[in-house]
């Protein structure tokens, strides 16, 4: 409790664990805030809590993940993500080792991902208050100019791109959760897509839309999507990208891989006619050799998203309801 009371005990974990770990410019001289530059271009803001349990699954962890999803969240308005704060929630009891490995993984994916971790809050809640360890990330970014990324530029014959198969991350924390076991390991996809941003930029214009298809699946986020821009959107589901383990998982357990989270995926609309331009630039970087173009806008039926079937039936592709799998990010 001690390490979460402002005192001594809070200032030797933030100077030995996170200024250790996140050291910049604008994180050291430790001001009540960070004092940032930006470059011109309007700003974006994004924030997301990370609740998930496990806190380390295959692919990742909670800090990764809390770095990623804000980070992907700026991605998708078409920013260039620069700054992240991070607050931590802990339980009382909660070991060190175990933060230490998460604070220094946030560092090592902000790192990658050329953000800065610029400010900061802990705070230490008593045992049974918390389970483990609860994270906050907030992001700052800048889109540049020329870039508009909204449902409300679509059109209809607009072009549908998904960046990679779908379900990995979700199946991930459900294997792991339930200690189910399959011949190849489920691994989460969880990555910050800040490579995907600048691909994307150099279409200008010609991207519409973009999202990051996390709690709820691709399925929820075209509904939301269709429904922002009254407009129908339909996919087709035999060209939806689905490892085969997610494929094979679902299939035994019941459940859609349509309707599982990703946490290193993005859904992209482009103008209609340059979606295999797009597609080719994608599939020349490794990350994203499985994109494809699953679907296009419709005028009809607006709000709504239709999938044609392998046998060339189509129907409504709905809204997730209830709880999938919960605490997944
Ligand atoms: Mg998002």
């Amino acid at each position: 409790m001690a390490h979460g009371s402002g005192g001594l005990m809070s200032q030797n974990l933030i100077d030995q664990l996170f200024k250790k770990a996140m050291n910049n410019p604008y994180l050291d001289p430790m001001l009540d805030g960070a004092v940032l530059d930006l470059p011109p271009g309007r700003a974006v803001m994004s924030t997301d809590s990370f609740v998930i349990t496990p806190l380390f699954f295959p692919g990742g962890d909670i800090g990764k993940l809390a770095v990623c999803g804000t980070v992907n969240d700026l991605v998708a308005c078409g920013a260039e993500p620069l700054y992240l704060s991070n607050a931590f929630i802990i339980e009382e009891g909660f070991p060190l080792a175990d933060l230490r490995k998460i604070v220094e993984s946030m560092a090592a994916t902000a790192d990658r991902a050329g953000v800065k971790l610029v400010t900061g809050d802990t705070k230490v809640v008593e045992k049974g208050s918390a389970d483990g360890l609860f994270i906050n990330t907030s992001g700052i970014g800048v889109i540049p100019a020329g870039i508009d990324y909204r449902p409300n530029r679509l059109m209809p014959g607009d072009e549908l791109i998904v960046t990679g198969p779908v379900g990995d991350h979700g199946l991930a924390i459900l294997a792991q959760r339930e200690g189910l076991r399959f011949a190849t390991p489920a691994v989460s996809d969880c990555a910050p897509l800040h490579l995907l941003g600048r691909l994307m930029q150099e279409f200008g214009q010609d991207v519409k839309c973009m999202r990051d298809p996390t709690r709820g699946g691709l399925a929820t986020v075209l509904n939301e999507i269709a429904g922002q821009a009254n407009l129908g959107i339909r996919v087709i589901e035999e060209l939806i990208p689905v490892s085969q383990i997610v494929q094979g998982a679902c299939d035994m357990l019941g459940l859609d891989p349509l309707y599982m989270a990703n946490e290193g995926k993005m859904v992209v609309f482009v103008k209609k006619g340059r979606g295999s331009a797009v597609l080719d630039v994608l599939r020349r970087s490794e990350e994203f050799a499985n994109a494809a173009i699953i679907g296009e806008v419709l005028e009809q039926p607006a709000g709504m998203v239709l999938i044609e079937t392998g046998l060339g039936a189509e129907r409504i592709l709905g809204i997730l309801e209830g709880e999938h799998v919960p605490r997944i990010c």
